[in-house]
């Protein structure tokens, strides 16, 4: 069994992923029909990623055990992964536009680190909220 370098149990971990994503669908008010799987990614790649198909109302959650801090510090990052499903559709729209711009030639590298920032920052805001009104909670396990 894998052990996070933080001391997080991968039994410990999947739990603790699972109920973050749960409560997290249920606070960003997530559809029931989003078909959301939930996996580990390879120790050492991003700490969480999410990879959304809006169209398909499907998505994918990868997160690292290896790189978690503590139990709440997974719980977060869980949180803030699906907080960027609440954003997919907008995303969809940002990723369209600079699509025809990169096609026209005017897409430039700050324009593409502003959407990426812009986007980053409203997510962690969105992750915020959740962990300030949905705590991690060692009993709930
Ligand atoms: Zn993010």
């Amino acid at each position: 069994m894998a052990e996070s370098v933080k001391g997080v149990t991968e039994k410990e971990g999947v739990r603790i992923a699972r109920r973050a994503v749960r409560e997290a669908r249920r606070y960003f008010r997530i559809p029931a029909e989003w078909n959301v799987r939930l996996a580990q990614s390879d120790p050492g790649d991003t700490k969480g990623q999410i990879t959304a198909h809006p169209a398909y109302l499907d998505a994918l959650i990868e997160y690292d055990l290896t790189q978690a801090e503590s139990n709440a510090d997974l719980y977060s990052t869980l949180g803030h992964e699906v907080a960027h499903l609440f954003l997919a559709e907008y995303d969809e729209l940002i990723v369209a536009l600079l699509q025809q711009l990169e096609k026209s030639g005017e897409k430039t590298q700050a324009l593409e680190a502003l959407t990426d920032g812009v986007r980053e920052r409203a997510t962690t805001r969105l992750e915020r909220m959740f962990c300030r009104d949905v705590p991690y909670q060692a009993k709930a396990d």
